[in-house]
């Protein structure tokens, strides 16, 4: 494709700022305005307009946005481009620090705490000062540790305000010195370590100033301190930037992002030519009204304009579901409607403020038969299984990583008990070695005798046979190899029921990722010249460790097939879906009830609540429950003010009668919104009292319990009712002689 035909299939605007002339840009707009294509097009431009594939890096905010991007400007100029440098923040920073290692401190073969081994090894650390565990859990200490190093601060920078602060600064410097000893990097270690690289090594820094003169960044609201200054330093007043973003999106300000830098942007790298872009393309009008209506609520913001050449398209949905249950179902059951319909499962996408609302939606889609897959939840690469095995190529491969020892040592169980271990990590403490060498120099030693030395010293020597047997391996084999050695698949193979075949269905995957996992090339590096290719099979290895790593901390499942996706609203940034229900619209759970006592969160929650609403491009459902059951607390709640923010006429009630759904017709059913009067009836009880759903019923035998649906006409409808003790019963109605209690 040539650069007049790429330009052709974009607006006036989108067209300005992708063949925009050399400099800094800033292309700030709403949502589904193109944002992410002019980013797409902008490179493919640039290449087509003799740029080298070398010459450029773009940042995108998931692995998976990479990979789509990637394939995006293949198809558009018909080429591979490995050489392309593109990924998120971290995935870059890891590939800097995998090439300078040596001037980023770190020793060659480093490894990447995930969360989980974050969190332990920061509760070793809280245990060996002696501080009080309750008063100072691991997970404030890991939040206060993560939050000063996004804004680039070491525990050397702390100055502490109080004892509080002090404890938790002298947590960080334990922490940071048992990093430094296993050789491990957390994530936000990532950029502060490749941040300080460049700034300790003017050669290091020269070199990619002067290869990258194209720098990339979409969703660029959610980038945080250290990140921005990254950005800043590498573009240095030569480097040309182009930032993408759009200030009501900006949803990770928890997480150490600052909506700020979009707003300074265009001084600190000024001259900055601003593109703003007001076309949507994604939504029908009534989707765009109702996002801006909500948005339109918050203050401080930079204010923008979208409007839509499509059509009003269908009101917005509203379902008031009775409980958490009643609201799952009635999702699945839309979303079997869809299907039915001729639309495909990859289509439809639930929504959901946290992980936990999740299981009901995962059972309500189980017993529809619609196959689903979790985005956020438990990503292949997190499941315990898939650590393990993993955690075995680790440390035969790098014997010092403590946290992988700690996971594997007596999994699957071979009669190593928590005792031997603490004695273990006692030894390894005093002697300050890793939990390998003090193992070594007690079986040495003679420390442990009978059963647990013997463990142990099969143990030492089935990793170190392992090791010698891996390292000259493909990934494949040495994965097959590491599943034969483990004997995780024959120990998962005995455990009963389903979730022993999902695992070694799971471990079976792995090989298949092995298979399919393609590392990153090494180019020749200045200022030495090394050229680092080919690898060698360790390096593959390796590779694919730290590439599990990010993708497990990153919450975004790798292929897609026909499936309907649920996940957070958090991880549906940048995505777009025809029908999208938001789950959960009540006070409380949407907005968060923590946001309740701060305005800033509160904002925060609405930014959230509009990333969500312009997801959809065609169908937005909107649905709250009067009860909900949430984390194993019973609540009523009122729906979200973000559903009153939304003007009544773009709303419509969804009423469901007599059946659940009716899928053939149904728009006959729905209402419009505020025309609240009797509840829907759906059928009757003896005493001729109308029946709904949420109603609260008293039969002889089982009971009370609560109406969650009806299926059929009259006396021979079946009623699905919830008892309080005998469960869940489906009833004939007629034969049912149900009573009516209020
Ligand atoms: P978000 O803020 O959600 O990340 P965005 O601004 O990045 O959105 P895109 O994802 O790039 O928006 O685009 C939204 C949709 O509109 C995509 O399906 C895209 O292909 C389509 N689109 C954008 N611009 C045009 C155009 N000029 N012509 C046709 N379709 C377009
Ligand atoms: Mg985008």
């Amino acid at each position: 494709m040539n650069s007049e035909s790429l330009l052709a299939a974009l607006n006036d605007a989108q067209r300005a700022a992708v063949s925009a002339p050399p400099g800094n840009s800033l292309v700030l707009a709403g949502a589904g305005s193109g944002k992410t294509r002019v980013l797409v097009h902008r490179i493919a431009y640039l290449l087509e307009a003799g740029a080298s594939a070398y010459d450029i890096m773009a940042v995108t905010f998931t692995n998976k946005a990479a990979r789509e991007m990637r394939g995006r400007i293949e198809t558009l100029l018909g080429l591979p481009l490995r050489a392309l440098w593109m990924g998120t923040f971290h995935g870059i920073a890891h590939r800097l620090l995998r090439i300078h290692w040596q001037a980023a401190r770190l020793p060659q073969t480093f490894q990447i705490l995930d969360s989980d081994d974050q969190m332990r090894l920061v509760r070793r650390v809280i245990r060996a000062l002696g501080v009080d565990e309750q008063r100072f859990t691991p997970r404030q200490a890991t939040s206060f540790i993560n939050s000063a190093k996004d804004e680039g601060r070491r525990a050397r920078h702390i100055d502490p305000i109080g004892p509080i602060d002090r404890t938790f600064r002298d947590i960080y410097v334990g922490y940071e010195a048992a990093c430094q000893q296993a050789g491990a990097v957390d994530f936000a270690e990532l950029l502060l370590r490749s941040h300080e690289l460049w700034l300790e090594h003017a050669d290091v820094l020269a070199y990619y100033r002067d290869r990258f003169r194209y720098l990339l960044v979409d969703e660029f609201q959610d980038t945080n301190g250290v990140q921005y200054a990254w950005l800043k330093l590498l573009a240095g007043v030569t480097g040309q930037l182009m930032a993408v973003g759009d200030d009501d999106q900006s949803i990770y300000g928890w997480r150490g992002a600052k909506i700020e830098n979009i707003l300074k942007f265009e001084q600190d790298f000024a001259p900055v030519r601003v593109f703003r872009l007001e076309q949507n393309y994604r939504s029908t009008g009534n989707i765009l009204q109702a996002a801006n209506a909500v948005i339109g609520h918050n203050a401080g913001r930079l204010g923008k304009q979208l409007w839509t050449e499509a059509g009003v398209g269908d009101p917005l949905l509203v379902y008031a579901a009775y409980n958490e249950l009643d609201e799952a179902r009635f999702i699945a059951d839309r979303a079997a409607a869809w299907i039915e319909h001729g639309g495909s499962a990859s289509e439809v996408a639930v929504l959901y403020r946290s992980n936990a609302q999740s299981r009901v939606l995962e059972e309500a889609f189980l017993r529809r038969n619609i196959a689903y897959r979790i985005y956020g939840g438990m990503r292949f690469f997190e499941r315990a299984e898939i650590r393990d095995a993993l955690a075995y190529l680790r440390l035969a491969l790098q014997p010092g990583s403590d946290a992988a020892f700690e996971r594997i040592v007596n999994t699957p169980p071979r009669g190593i008990g928590d005792k031997t271990l603490q004695r273990l990590r006692e030894l390894a403490r005093s002697a300050g070695v890793t939990m390998w060498e003090a193992l070594q120099a007690a079986l040495v030693g003679g420390v442990f005798s009978g059963r647990a030395a013997t463990a142990l010293a099969g143990f030492v020597q089935q990793i170190s046979l392992l090791g010698q047997t891996v390292v000259e391996m493909t990934l494949q084999d040495a994965m097959q190899t590491v599943l034969e050695f483990s004997r995780l698949e024959a120990h998962h193979g005995r455990e009963v029921g389903e979730r022993g075949v999902a695992k070694v269905e799971n471990l079976r995957e792995l090989l298949t990722a092995a298979r399919q996992f393609t590392p990153e090339l090494r180019f020749p590096v200045a200022p030495d010249g090394t050229d680092q290719s080919p690898q060698t099979p360790r390096a593959v290895l390796e590779d694919f460790l730290a590439h599990a790593a990010l993708e497990a901390g990153e919450g975004q499942s790798a292929s897609d097939g026909a499936c309907v996706q649920l996940m957070t609203l958090h991880s549906a940034k940048g995505l777009e879906f025809p029908l999208v229900f938001l789950a959960g619209m009540d006070e409380g759970v949407f907005p968060h009830r923590m946001s309740d006592t701060e305005p800033n969160r509160l904002e925060e929650e609405r930014r959230l609540c509009y990333v969500g609403i312009t997801r959809a491009m065609r169908q937005l459902y909107l649905c709250h429950a009067e009860v909900r059951r949430l984390n194993g607390i019973e609540q009523r709640s009122i729906p979200s003010r973000f559903v009153r923010e939304i003007p009544k006429e773009l709303l419509s009630e969804v009423r469901l009668r007599g059946a659940v759904v009716r899928p053939a017709a149904p728009r006959r059913e729905e209402r419009s919104y505020g025309d609240a009067r009797v509840p829907p009836r759906m059928s009757r009880d003896e005493a001729g009292a109308p029946l709904r759903i949420g109603q609260r019923v008293r039969h002889a035998s089982f009971g009370e319990g609560i109406v969650l649906g009806c299926e059929g006409q009259g006396d021979r409808a079946h009623v699905h009712i919830n008892f309080e003790t005998a469960g869940e019963k489906r009833l004939i109605l007629g034969m049912a002689r149900l009573e009516a209690v209020e």
